[in-house]
């Protein structure tokens, strides 16, 4: 039967696809991975990795070069950009070396090259002329960057993500344009490293996606470490400046313009099948992703499609989550992807890390909801930390307490997430999560803290006033 086969091909090694096969060899299959880009995709080369070893290395700088301002006098010398770039390509190799061992140590055989569907059941790699026939394909291609349709975005100093992360030299003025993840993420980067920095964003607030308060309050951390943010803010076009760019952008009515050395587009990525060919293989992606059922399976029998080229959250766990399930489904074991607990983290500092439900679509769907909130400014760790900044949320079901959703804006955000996730998944009350005990001082007590306030038995927060007594 197509797609219970003894093979299945995978097409892309990002964390999509390399765990997929990994899982299909475990599961009995005879594996071939098709992949031209690096093994580890755009999440280790120019993603997931890459990003937060530069925001780690340029907090690193940020908190050295602080201490000369402090009171030594002593001038603290401009970042090395370069040397950070050479830390990065270092990390980036052993990873894809250990990646590549994994793949071999579990028979899986790598083809470096282009897959191009030649029909449902074979696929030509372009680089190497050989054919390759399957019952079972998992295409695993990725994304690439959108492009901004304004006059200018292809001028020199206009770059998307791919091309920032290798410059050498940190410019004077960053103007970033999107304000969701990967815009702030690199807005942080380069402040760190001493730009001024500009984030210019059309919606109304930053991470749109999120509640409100988890927009506010990232706004607030950002600027007040000197970021510039400008919301419902549209970039109408980029030109040419003495000594840089200017982006003009339509603010309120209003023409404002701010200048730059650098101009980073952040506005998306879109799912990409380059040279893939997709529709010799009867897949006709749809509105740029590939359609697919909750098996990973697209409409041709024995293709199934995960990560960013299936769409949704473009995000590196919920690629590898679906390549696996595609993997088993191609192994003969049922098996249907789980959406309900994909954490959605920006690696900012504060954090920003949220998983389920946010506020308002649990107040969509459900006609009681309970919120607690705590705000890490009463966190015994956040304090002496000195990272007072952001709060943890818990939202759950009004009236059986079970949680929906959590949100935290704080430092470690993204660790004490993955608690949050499994309180989603395994349809936790707000009182499971107060009864567990957690280590104290910690950043993770704070969700505790919230669970306890939806439960209306909050211990560090003041009870709220009580209304005047009736005499
Ligand atoms: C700047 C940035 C920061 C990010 N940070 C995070 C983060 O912190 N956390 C997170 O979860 N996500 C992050 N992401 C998103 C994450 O990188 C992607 O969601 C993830 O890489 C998607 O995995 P994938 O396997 O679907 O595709 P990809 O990782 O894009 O891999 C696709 C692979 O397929 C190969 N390929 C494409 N076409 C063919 C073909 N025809 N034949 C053979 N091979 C082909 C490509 O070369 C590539 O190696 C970030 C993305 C960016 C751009």
């Amino acid at each position: 039967m197509r797609g219970n086969g003894k093979r299945v091909v995978v097409i892309g090694g990002g964390p999509g696809g390399y765990p997929a096969a990994i899982r299909a060899a475990q599961s009995g299959l005879d594996v071939v991975l098709i992949d031209r880009g690096g093994l580890g995709g755009t999440c280790l080369h120019r993603g997931c990795i890459p990003t937060k070893l530069l925001l780690k290395e340029s907090a690193d700088y940020r908190k050295a070069a602080a201490f000369p301002a402090a009171g030594t006098g002593i001038a603290y010398p401009p970042a090395d950009l370069a040397g950070m770039m050479r830390r990065k390509e270092q990390v980036l190799g052993q990873l894809e070396r250990g990646t590549a061992g994994l793949l071999r140590k579990n028979g899986v055989r790598v083809i470096a090259g282009t897959a191009s569907f030649l029909d449902p059941s074979r696929v030509l790699v372009g680089e190497t002329g050989e054919i390759v026939e399957s019952p079972a394909f998992i295409v695993a291609t990725g994304s690439s960057p959108s492009r901004l349709p304004v006059e200018g975005s292809d001028l020199p100093g206009v770059a998307d993500s791919d091309a920032a992360l290798s410059l050498e030299r940190v410019p004077r003025a960053v103007a970033i344009i999107g304000g969701g993840v990967i815009g702030l993420e690199f807005a942080q980067m380069f402040r760190n490293l001493g730009a001024e920095v500009t984030i210019v964003e059309m919606l109304p607030r930053l991470l749109a996606s999120e509640d409100g308060d988890v927009s506010a309050a990232i706004r607030g951390a950002l600027e007040s470490s000197g970021i510039a943010v400008r919301t419902g803010a549209t970039v109408e076009r980029i030109g040419k400046m003495r000594g840089g760019l200017g982006v003009d952008f339509r603010e309120g009515g209003v023409i404002r313009r701010t200048d730059a050395e650098l101009v980073l587009v952040a506005v998306g990525r879109k799912p990409s099948f380059e040279g893939l060919n997709p529709v010799k293989a009867g897949l006709n992606p749809e509105k740029g992703a590939i359609r697919v059922n909750g098996r990973m399976e697209t409409d041709i029998p024995g293709i199934y499609a995960v990560g960013d080229a299936a769409g949704g959250l473009m995000l590196a766990h919920k690629a590898t989550m679906e390549g696996e399930c595609a993997a088993q489904n191609a192994a003969g074991i049922p098996t249907v992807a789980s959406y309900a607990a994909i954490p959605r983290v920006v690696y900012t500092d504060p954090e920003v890390a949220c998983v389920g439900l946010t506020e308002a679509e649990a107040r969509k769907r459900h006609a009681h909801v309970r919120v607690g909130k705590f705000p890490f400014s009463m966190s015994g760790r956040a304090i002496l930390e000195g990272a007072p900044h952001g709060f943890a949320k818990v939202i759950a079901e009004g009236e059986t307490g079970c949680v929906l959703g959590v949100a935290i804006v704080g430092r470690q955000a993204a660790q004490a997430i993955g608690e949050a996730s499994l309180a989603v998944r395994l349809e936790a009350t707000v009182g499971d999560l107060a009864d567990l005990v957690h280590p104290h001082p910690t950043f993770s007590e704070a969700l505790r803290e919230a669970a306890l306030d939806a439960d209306g038995r909050a211990i560090h927060m003041p009870p709220a006033p009580k209304s005047a007594a009736v005499v």
